[in-house]
């Protein structure tokens, strides 16, 4: 089974699902980290999870631009990362210092990985494409704990209170990831007509909102076994047989979700270029070459004596596309 993605609407009610299914190019990235120390097990399953989830996000708003999920804090995970492309392309990385407690299911709540003390975040941003000169990318940022500062120990919880808090959109996520797959489901509740994003909250009285939280109740009842285990027809039909579903067109093979990385080697030595001659020069005498690896992809950046050269020589002649005669 590849990658894919499904979106569906249940039919005359304002409620909307998207379920994703990260297999192919989930296992890329764990690949890609074989190279280097692998991640412990509950941070692959927190970075499936990111994966999953900020997939979900970028189809679900269709922005062009990166959305990047981010949580930090001050546990063994400093910070984790995910960044989804218009294109549904994704790459994810972590930064761990020290030791990620043994567990015997591989799980760890975000207290024990990321937010020990309790200042742990969330950040959501949204970067667009072509941003203009001094543009900011637009960033909410939520903390790990809900309304009574109690913890939030899954990412799907601290999501639902950011898609809340800063949408005014009630949403049910349900995220779950091992090694061979990365996997949501999302339920969302759409603004009436003319209600507008503050939504006045008058559905309970007219009785809209029980349709929203009856779903969600469905969707909740899918365990993690059976989101990571079943195929997309089963899981649909197990949680909404009673429901009238339309399902869209998936997005598989060409359009699926898939793996991508987006350095390269001229970002690589632009940011050498922002270094400085001197702090290059001094790894060079150093350890004779620049040795520069990608977090999100394996990938390694040589720069030896001579490219340097070129990376502070070229300044004039590497704007993208431009070509050069040996
Ligand atoms: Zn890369």
């Amino acid at each position: 089974m590849s990658d894919e993605l499904h979106k569906f609407l249940f039919e005359g009610l304002p409620v909307r699902g998207m379920l994703v299914r990260l297999t192919d190019s989930w296992r890329e990235v764990l690949r890609r980290r074989e190279g280097s120390e692998p991640f412990p097990t509950p941070v692959r399953q927190l970075l499936g999870e990111m994966a999953a989830a900020g997939v979900l996000m970028q189809a679900n708003i269709k922005f062009n631009g990166a959305v990047i999920l981010q949580i930090m804090g001050d546990g063994p995970v400093k910070l984790a990362v995910a960044e989804v492309q218009p294109d549904l392309a994704f790459r994810t990385t972590a930064k761990v210092v020290g030791d990620v407690p043994a567990t015997d299911n591989g799980h760890l709540p975000l207290e024990v990985l990321v937010n020990v003390g309790g200042k742990g975040r969330c950040a959501i941003t949204l970067d667009p494409k072509d941003r203009l000169p001094g543009q900011q990318p637009y960033q909410g940022v939520v903390p790990l704990h809900g309304d009574q500062r109690e913890p939030l120990q899954a990412l799907s919880q601290v999501l639902e209170h950011y898609m809340l808090q800063s949408e005014q959109l009630d949403t049910k996520l349900i995220l779950a990831a091992d090694d061979d797959i990365a996997a949501g489901l999302l339920i969302q509740r759409l603004p009436l007509e003319g209600e507008g994003n503050l939504g006045t909250r008058n559905e309970d009285e007219i009785g809209l909102s029980e349709h929203y939280n009856r779903i969600a109740h469905l969707a909740s009842t899918l365990t993690r076994e059976e989101l990571l285990g079943l195929d997309v027809d089963t899981i649909l039909r197990r949680l909404f047989w009673e429901e009238d579903l339309r399902r869209f067109e998936p997005l598989k093979d060409l359009t699926a979700p898939r793996f991508a990385c987006t350095c390269s080697r001229e970002r690589v030595a632009g940011m050498l270029r922002n270094l400085g001659r001197e702090e290059i020069d001094s790894i060079i005498a150093e350890q004779g070459q620049v040795d520069i690896g990608c977090d999100f992809c394996g990938l390694h950046y040589h720069f030896d004596p001579v490219d340097v050269g070129e990376v502070f020589t070229d300044e004039v002649d590497h704007a993208p596309g431009s070509t050069r005669l040996q």
